[in-house]
């Protein structure tokens, strides 16, 4: 048995979950699941950023102190989490006293280490980023490049974390450990950004009170990084419980978006190594780029995962954030694309090749299925869909992991088209040829289970199989022929029933 730690980044209490955070997440709750199944001590952990100037203000406007307001928005990230079958081990919100202890502990141990000092910060801020920008980053007329608004000028004492010390280190960790970030373009991306020279960053403010005191300066709070990263070493211990903290720490994995690449591939890494902690492993994922006629002009925080859960089903969406965005590069998010894929993936592949077996079993074998053939043609491409999850997963590939499963899925209707069982004659030999179709839907389920729990649930009991999916260990329980003979096959209501594809705009 081995160990996974996985981490979706903390959000931003500042906006409704959207579908960018139920992308991330969504990979994450599957590929913890898929860990589950092989029967891996597994530690899933997502949660909420509440700190900073933005929530400071949008609180004061909305009369409340920053603790509620940001309780409150915590609570919408939960339920929209839920509501997508994610299970996560924990929730953490950086407002939390443990979260607080943590953030002092670590802080402290750096700056014992002589890698924190202060020193006077003039520069300009852009409230909205929360960060500082060089004039020459500016837009016309002194703008926030990202925002568009006006910056503001400050000056203040900060303190500051020693970044520039970590250079050599950074590159040598990121030598030895070469799948440390991946994908490999991310990662050579980062190296880059190393390369270039990396500058001292500072880590407090005075001019806000709503966040972690420095533990050795009080009128200082502390600044994003600190408090925000350190929310993943927060959750396993560390400064209240190093033994936990000992024992999955080495096994964590960050699956961030790229556009915080540099504060977890450069900044956390050097913060981790000044405190003498191992850095973290980090899965790089691109944007969801929404295109099409009807999300167009839609932006992706107005894109709300209830409504698509509402149209595709729970399971439906999990399915098309997985397989239609695979994690790594940008790939384009449209309606069109998810009502295609839906249909051709979910309603045509999987959903009718359940029905269909469960139909021909129930004609032409009395509803009972039998034991396949250790030498059926389709136990081959049962072994390899297993070995392509197997592979997919540890790679951190979740979309190829389906791709895998839907190669069986497609050989098994193949096999039928073939076989042609709906044309024979009650008998052994059309036994024979739906036993192994039956099987192959067996390990299908299986293998899907991580991304559609329900579905795959329902499946399970329809194929006639006791107990919960969810108990199942793989790989044994995906080996050919495992499970008992003369089990009745149901046909229940279709799975995924096939959307219409709305007519073109001419
Ligand atoms: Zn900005």
């Amino acid at each position: 048995m081995s160990r996974v730690f996985v981490t979706t980044p903390i959000y931003y209490v500042n906006a409704r979950p959207h579908v960018g955070h139920a992308y991330t997440t969504v990979n994450g709750d599957a590929l913890t699941r898929w860990h589950r199944m092989c029967g891996d001590d597994v530690f899933f952990l997502t949660g909420t950023d509440h700190h900073g100037l933005k929530i400071q203000r949008a609180a004061e406007a909305a009369g409340q102190s920053p603790q509620e307001w940001g309780d409150e928005v915590a609570e919408t990230f939960k339920t929209a989490f839920a509501a997508l079958n994610v299970a996560n081990d924990d929730f953490i919100k950086t407002s939390e006293p443990r979260h607080y202890a943590s953030v002092q502990w670590l802080l402290r141990k750096v700056y014992d280490n002589g890698f924190i000092y202060k020193g006077t910060y003039s520069g300009i801020y852009c409230v909205s980023c929360e960060a500082y920008y060089d004039d020459s980053e500016l837009l016309a007329g002194e703008l926030c490049p990202i925002h568009k608004r006006p910056i503001e000028h400050v000056t203040e004492d900060n303190y500051f974390f020693k970044l520039s010390a970590f250079e050599d280190r950074l590159l040598e960790w990121l030598t030895a450990s070469p799948d440390a970030i991946i994908p490999t373009t991310k990662r050579n991306e980062v190296l880059g950004f190393i390369r270039q020279g990396l500058r001292d960053f500072s880590i407090s403010r005075t001019s806000i009170s709503w966040g972690v005191p420095l533990p050795w300066d009080p009128e200082h709070v502390c600044y994003v990084w600190f408090d925000a990263l350190t929310n993943y070493a927060t959750a396993v211990g560390l400064g209240t419980d190093m033994e936990r903290f000992e024992a999955w720490w080495p096994h964590v994995l960050h699956l961030i978006g790229k556009d915080i690449i540099r504060f977890h591939c450069v900044y956390w890494p050097a913060m981790l190594m000044a405190a003498g902690i191992a850095p973290p492993k980090v899965a790089v994922h691109g944007y969801l780029l929404i295109g099409g006629e009807k999300l167009s002009k839609t932006g992706l925080t107005q894109i709300y995962p209830a409504d698509l859960a509402e149209e595709f089903g729970v399971d439906g969406i999990r399915y098309l954030l997985i397989r239609e965005v695979p994690l790594g590069n940008d790939a384009e998010f449209s309606h069109e694309g998810l009502v295609a894929r839906y249909n051709a993936d979910l309603a045509n592949n999987f959903g009718n090749l359940l029905t269909r077996v469960a139909t021909v079993v129930a004609k032409k074998c009395g509803g009972i299925t039998g034991a396949p053939r250790l030498d059926s043609p389709l136990r081959a491409v049962a072994e390899q869909a297993l070995a392509g999850n197997q592979l997919a997963w540890n790679e951190i590939r979740p979309a190829e992991a389906v791709d895998a499963t839907w190669r069986l899925i497609r050989e098994t209707n193949a096999f039928l088209e073939t076989n042609e069982p709906w044309k024979a004659e009650p008998g052994p030999a059309v036994e024979a040829v739906m036993a192994d179709a039956v099987e192959a839907c067996r390990i299908v389920v299986l293998l899907t289970n991580p991304i559609m729990p329900t579905i795959c649930q329902r499946a399970w009991e329809g194929l006639g199989l006791a107990g919960r999916l969810d108990d199942q260990r793989l790989p044994a329980a995906a080996a050919w022929g495992s499970a008992p003979s003369g089990r009745t096959v149901v046909k229940g209501d279709p799975l995924f029933p096939r959307k219409a594809v709305a007519a073109k705009a001419s």
